[in-house]
């Protein structure tokens, strides 16, 4: 499953954090705004997710989405969800980042903590994922990254009871990086180290 962060309408309407905790947040933000491009995160994370679909779909594999268009209402539970109810072996979201400082740079990618009961029974798997992706990014661009990092935060992985990551594929606010995630030769090198991470963690199921 591949889940495009965000949406063109944000939705604040409370939903839980969570299984375990009464903690709520919106149920799906806005993103942030590409500080040269002035494109939407949400535009850029669906025009990555579509080229990621169809290079999976390519190496042979059963891609579903939970949105290709941006006029959708679906909260960051609901995208859960659909995961869950399509038992997808993986779930990868798309995102971009923002940051105070304009020289803030890099993809990351994000992983459930295994320290929330919710998902401790997928963390270990989603980790491998992530590691896996994080290394495929990093051999197809020639950059290191910001690195793995766990989150206990988002209601996104924890509704998830499939294995799920977050790639950040890089800052919106630094207007260099802003810029080359819009190149359609840096959009490919993402794609195929994201795939590449795919593929090695499915290989092993
Ligand atoms: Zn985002």
């Amino acid at each position: 499953m591949l889940d495009p962060g965000h949406q063109r309408r944000g939705n604040n309407e409370p939903e839980p954090v969570g299984p375990d905790t009464r903690e709520t947040k919106a149920k799906v933000s806005s993103g942030t705004t590409g500080v040269s491009t002035k494109k939407p995160e949400y535009v850029l994370n669906l025009e990555v997710s579509l080229l990621l679909r169809d290079e999976l779909q390519r190496r042979g594999f059963e891609v579903a989405m939970t949105r290709e268009t941006h006029d959708v209402d679906l909260s960051n539970k609901q995208r859960a969800e659909m995961s869950n109810e399509a038992g997808a072996a993986l779930t990868v979201r798309i995102h971009a980042d923002g940051d105070g400082s304009a020289s803030t740079r890099g993809f990351s990618v994000l992983y459930p903590s295994p320290s929330v009961a919710a998902t401790k029974p997928i963390a270990a798997e989603s980790k491998e994922a992530a590691s896996f992706m994080l290394a495929g990014l990093q051999a197809a661009t020639g950059q290191k990254g910001r690195g793995l990092s766990a989150r206990e935060d988002l209601s996104g992985f924890n509704w998830s009871k499939v294995p799920v990551v977050l790639a950040e594929i890089g800052f919106m606010t630094n207007p260099e990086e802003d810029k080359r995630m819009s190149e359609a030769d840096y959009q490919q090198q993402l794609v195929q180290g994201m795939a590449d991470g795919i593929e090695r963690f499915l290989a092993g199921k």
